[in-house]
C-alpha cells in the first residue's frame, strides 16, 4: 500500500491520503455509476471507512476514514462493482458530457483518448496538475481550474492554461482532432520545468511563449469564448434521449454513506439508472422520466440533502476542520449547520476553515471564519473582526451580520 502522506498531493483509489480520520480514497469515476455499483461503493465505504462519503467542489467522489489494511478492499469492491475509474493525470469533463443534448463535443470521449495518450508518453508532471475538456453544454466547467483547459468553441477547442475561465491565459484555438497531441505537448511543458511546475508558474515566470511555441503549428487565432451565467447543477438537466437528470447537493461536501443508500433506493423506484458526481458538491441522478422527478426530489430533501439552488447551505463552505484535519484548529464542518442557520442575513459566500491554510475555498467571501488556537478568526469582506471563542461564535456572527445590516441598509 503506498500511503501518501504528502500534503498537496491527489488521494488516488490506489494512494489514499492520510488524514486525521484515517486514509482519504479519492475514486475518480468515469461516466455514468450504475445504481446497483453506487449502492455497492457505498457499502463498501461503510465497511472499509468510516462511512462517509464526500463530492468536492471539483465533482470528485471521496471515502473517508480507510485504514492501510481496509483501503485495498475499497480498491477491490470498486473493481468488483465495475466503476470505472481513471487513472494517471486527472481529466475533468462536465458531468453531463455523452448525455447533454446541448453539448458541442462529447467531452467524456474525448478525454478517454487524451488518458489513454497520457498513459503511454509517461509525462511526469506535478501532483496536482489537471486538464479540463469542456464540451460547451450548460453544466459548464467555467469556475474550475485547470492546468490545461480545452473548451468547445465552433468546430474545434479553444485553448487557455493555467487558470479558470476568467484567469486562465488563452493560447487560441485547435482543431479537434489536435487536442490529444496538444495536451502532451502542453504538459510536456511544465514537466520540463520540473516535478512541481504548475502553468500558472510558469506563465508568471516566462509568460505564455514556452505553450504556444509547444503547439505553434496547431494553433489557430481564435478569442477567448464569451462569459457563459453560472453552472448550476441543482435541479432538472435535461438529457439527449428525452429523460432528465435531477441534480442534488451534499450539504457542506458530504454525505454519510447510509444516506446516499437510501438516495439510490429513492432513484431506483424513479427509474433512475445511475449517478454521476458534480462540480459543486452535487450528485446527479440520471435517467428519470419527467413523472418522477417531483417524488424523488421530495425523498432527496427528506434524507437531508439539497434540493434547491438558494438553499443556505450552500453558501457556507467548510473544510473538514477537527478532529478530521490533523492541523484544524475549530471544527469546522461540525459547525458549519449552526453557521449556515445563522447567516441567512450574510449576502455572499461563509468560509469556514479549520485552520489559516484556508483549503476549501480560495476566493474572496463575505464572511471568513478561520481556526487560530481553538478560537476563531472572524473577517467581514476581508478585514479583521475579531477573535472569539468558539462557543460565542453564533453570536458574533449575529452581531457582525446586524452591524453589517445598518452599513448596507
Ligand atoms: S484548512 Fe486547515 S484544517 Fe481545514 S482541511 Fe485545510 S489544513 Fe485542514
Amino acid at each position: 500500500m503506498n500511503v501518501a502522506l504528502r500534503r498537496g498531493a491527489c488521494p488516488a483509489l490506489a494512494a489514499p491520503m492520510a488524514t486525521g480520520d484515517g486514509l482519504l480514497a479519492r475514486v475518480m469515476a468515469v461516466g455514468t455509476v450504475a445504481l446497483d455499483a453506487f449502492a455497492g461503493l457505498c457499502a463498501a465505504a461503510r465497511a472499509h471507512g468510516n462511512g462517509v462519503i464526500e463530492i468536492t467542489a471539483r465533482g470528485s467522489l471521496q471515502v473517508r476514514g480507510l485504514a492501510p489494511e481496509s483501503a485495498p478492499l475499497l480498491a477491490d469492491a470498486v473493481a468488483a462493482f465495475g466503476i470505472g475509474v481513471a487513472h494517471g493525470i486527472p481529466v475533468a469533463v462536465d458531468p453531463l458530457a455523452g448525455l447533454d443534448p446541448q453539448e458541442m463535443i462529447d467531452a467524456g470521449a474525448l478525454a478517454t483518448s487524451v488518458c489513454n495518450s497520457l498513459a503511454t508518453a509517461s509525462i511526469r508532471v506535478a501532483p496536482k496538475a489537471s486538464v479540463l475538456i469542456d464540451g460547451g453544454g450548460p453544466l459548464h466547467l467555467d469556475a474550475l481550474v485547470a492546468d490545461v483547459r480545452l473548451c468547445a468553441q465552433g468546430d474545434g477547442l479553444h485553448v487557455a492554461i493555467g487558470g479558470d475561465a476568467v484567469s486562465a491565459t488563452p493560447l487560441g484555438a485547435i482543431a479537434l482532432e489536435h487536442a490529444t497531441q496538444a495536451v502532451g505537448r502542453l504538459l510536456a511543458v511544465l514537466a520540463g520545468r520540473g516535478p512541481a511546475a504548475r502553468a500558472r508558474d510558469v506563465i508568471r515566470a516566462e509568460g505564455a511563449d514556452p505553450f504556444r511555441r509547444a503547439m505553434a503549428e496547431l494553433l489557430i487565432e481564435a478569442p477567448a469564448p464569451a462569459a457563459r451565467p453560472s453552472a448550476e447543477p441543482i435541479g432538472i438537466h435535461a438529457l439527449r434521449d428525452d429523460r432528465l437528470a435531477l441534480g442534488v447537493g451534499l450539504p457542506f461536501g458530504h454525505a454519510n454513506a447510509l444516506t446516499l443508500e437510501q438516495l439510490v433506493e429513492t432513484a431506483r423506484q424513479a427509474g433512475a439508472a445511475g449517478v454521476r458526481p458534480a462540480p459543486g458538491r452535487a450528485l446527479l441522478i440520471i435517467g428519470i422520466g419527467a413523472d418522477a422527478a417531483p417524488s424523488l426530489t421530495a425523498g432527496a430533501e427528506r434524507l437531508g440533502l439539497i434540493v434547491e439552488s438558494c438553499d443556505p447551505r450552500r453558501r457556507v463552505i467548510a473544510c473538514p476542520g477537527a478532529p478530521i484535519c490533523s492541523s484544524a484548529q475549530i471544527p469546522a464542518r461540525a459547525l458549519a449547520p449552526a453557521i449556515a442557520a445563522a447567516v441567512a442575513a450574510w449576502r455572499g459566500t461563509v468560509h469556514v476553515s479549520g485552520c489559516a491554510k484556508g483549503c476549501a475555498h480560495r476566493g474572496a467571501a463575505a464572511l471568513t471564519i478561520v481556526g487560530r488556537d481553538g478560537r476563531c478568526d472572524l473577517l467581514a469582506d476581508g478585514v479583521p473582526a475579531g477573535n472569539v471563542a468558539v462557543e460565542t461564535l453564533l453570536h458574533s456572527i449575529a452581531r457582525l451580520a446586524a452591524h453589517r445590516e445598518a452599513a448596507h441598509g
